[in-house]
């Protein structure tokens, strides 16, 4: 039976590893090169890497999708309350045009420390398209939802944005943005998809951008009874598909 031979690794692969960590400001593995815990730990950081948006240090569009399909597996075995809010900042071609690409670049990055700032270790925030952002919050109670993208909205607009290095400018000048906000709550003890489940928290954008923007518009929710036979049965039907 034929083989296909395994590849050497070489030397020239680990050296492109090791520039690629480097140029995103990270530190070599630690250890001798080559050994078990060595590549280990390059692994992790190539992983890393690749699952962070260069700019902001958030989580990439990818990362922010692997993390979605997970939440609507889990939320349809838990029954778990998980928001997804998605954000857009507000006349964001304004501050383009005004201040430069550079300075509108400073502003994504302000903005990104602020969402960080706004919610727990738990939940995933990613930077999703050029000035749009998105928020997984696991555990997050229906009641809660609206508190939590309010505290966003509001931390945003109450942020004055000091802007380095501006051509022309002897003063750095110091602006303020907003966003707005839409959010939808994972149908709980049912299988979605992750793009049904975005495609309503970004109606909801929609909406929040249409009644005028620096608002959160959070798509109605219902209080679903289900019992515990009910949950028991789902469980079952997991089961066995799991082991087909
Ligand atoms: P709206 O309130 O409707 O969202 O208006 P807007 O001006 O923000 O409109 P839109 O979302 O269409 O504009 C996004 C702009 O963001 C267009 C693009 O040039 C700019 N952009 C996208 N990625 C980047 C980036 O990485 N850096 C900078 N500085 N600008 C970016
Ligand atoms: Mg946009
Ligand atoms: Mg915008």
């Amino acid at each position: 039976m034929h083989r296909a031979k395994p590849q050497a690794l070489d030397a020239t692969r680990f050296e492109q590893a090791l520039q690629l960590l480097s140029q995103s400001g990270r530190d070599a593995p630690a250890g001798a090169p080559g050994s078990g815990p060595w590549m280990a730990e390059l692994i992790d950081a190539l992983v890393d890497l690749s699952s962070r948006d260069a700019l902001t240090g958030l989580s990439n569009r990818r990362a922010f999708e692997v993390a979605l399909a997970r939440e609507v597996d889990r939320v349809a075995r838990s029954g778990e309350s998980v928001l997804l809010l998605t954000l857009d900042i507000d006349h964001f071609k304004k501050v383009n045009d005004t201040w430069g690409h550079p300075a509108g670049d400073q502003v994504i990055k302000a903005v990104s420390r602020a969402l960080l700032d706004c919610v727990r270790p738990m939940d995933l925030v990613a930077r999703v398209g050029g000035e749009e952002f998105a928020i997984i919050l696991p555990n997050c109670a229906v009641t809660f939802g609206e508190t939590v993208a309010e505290r966003v909205r509001r931390r945003v607009e109450g942020m004055p944005i000091a802007l380095s290095a501006v051509a022309g400018m002897a003063q750095a000048p110091a602006i303020q943005v907003t966003v707005s906000l839409g959010g939808a709550f994972a149908p709980q003890w049912v299988r979605s998809t992750p793009s049904l489940w975005q495609e309503r928290a970004d109606q909801q954008l929609y909406q929040a951008k249409a009644q005028g923007r620096n608002l959160v518009c959070l798509e109605p929710t219902t209080v679903s009874i289900v019992s515990t036979e009910e949950k028991r049965l789902l469980f079952e039907t997991f089961q066995s598909q799991d082991h087909e």
